[in-house]
């Protein structure tokens, strides 16, 4: 069993690789049990989804009107 027993540095890794789409099965297990017993990384891991999906949703978002962006950053704020 200790080869499924990670440390917290290696789960925030695996979260980073996940994101990027570049995990292994195996590495999506390590995490997903990693994350079941550790509720520091699984709120790394809510952030990190968080930011990335910001980033992509301000990246289609850019050609909107000022009222729009000002309607995004208000629901963003309230969010937070
Ligand atoms: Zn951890």
């Amino acid at each position: 069993m200790s080869l499924l027993n990670i440390s917290c540095k290696k789960a925030t890794y695996l979260i980073s690789k996940k994101e990027q789409g570049k995990i292994s099965l195996f590495d999506r297990l390590t995490l997903w049990l990693h994350l079941g017993i550790c509720s520091l990384c699984k709120r790394f891991e809510k952030q990190t989804g968080f930011i990335i999906k910001q980033a992509k949703h301000t990246h289609t978002e850019e050609k909107l009107s000022e009222e729009a962006k000002e309607r995004i950053s208000k629901v963003l704020d309230s969010s937070y």
